[in-house]
C-alpha cells in the first residue's frame, strides 16, 4: 500500500524568487499538510550525499553546484497517497515537458533549475526525509 509521507525541497531558483509562500500555498491547497519545514543551505558536499544515486550522470556535478548556491526549503509532507500525488502536483523534471498548472511548469527555470524537490518512492520519501530531519518516523 502506498505510504502517506512524501518528502520535498524549494531549490534554490525559486527561494531566490521568492516564489517559497506562493509555492507552499500550492502545495496546502492541494491537500498535503507539512509535518517538517526549514529554511537551510547545503555545501557542495552535502549536495553531492543527497544526489548520490545521480554520480555517474553527466549533470551531477552542475547539479551539486547549483543545489549548493543558495537557500532551500526541505519539508515533510502528509497525505494519503503522498509520493505519486506529490509527483503530479509538481509535474515532469523538465518545465517544458511539465503539464499546465503544475509547480515545476508555473515557476521553474530550466531543466536543472527546476524549482523543487519530490521524492520518486516511499522508500527514497524516509530516506531522503531522515536526510534533513531527524527520525521522520515520529512523525
Ligand atoms: P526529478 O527531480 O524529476 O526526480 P531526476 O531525479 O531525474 O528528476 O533528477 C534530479 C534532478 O537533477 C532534477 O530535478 C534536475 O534538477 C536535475 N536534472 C535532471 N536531469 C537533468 C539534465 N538532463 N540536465 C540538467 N539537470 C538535470
Ligand atoms: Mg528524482
Amino acid at each position: 500500500m502506498a505510504g502517506n509521507i512524501t518528502y520535498t525541497m524549494l531549490k534554490p531558483d525559486a527561494v531566490s524568487a521568492n516564489h517559497t509562500g506562493a509555492i507552499i500555498k500550492m502545495i496546502e491547497e492541494a491537500g498535503f499538510r507539512i509535518v517538517a519545514m526549514k529554511m537551510t543551505k547545503m555545501s557542495a558536499e552535502t549536495a553531492g550525499k543527497f544526489y548520490e544515486v545521480h554520480k555517474e550522470r553527466p549533470f551531477y556535478k552542475d547539479l551539486c553546484a547549483y543545489m549548493s548556491s543558495g537557500h532551500i526549503v526541505p519539508m515533510i509532507l502528509e497525505k494519503a497517497n503522498a509520493v505519486e500525488d506529490f509527483r503530479t502536483l509538481i509535474g515532469a523534471t523538465n518545465p517544458a515537458n511539465a503539464a499546465e498548472g503544475t509547480i515545476r511548469k508555473i515557476f521553474a527555470k530550466s531543466i536543472e533549475a527546476n524549482a523543487i524537490h519530490g521524492s520518486d518512492s516511499d522508500e527514497n520519501a524516509l530516506i531522503e526525509g531522515n536526510f534533513f530531519f531527524a527520525s521522520v518516523d515520529k512523525f
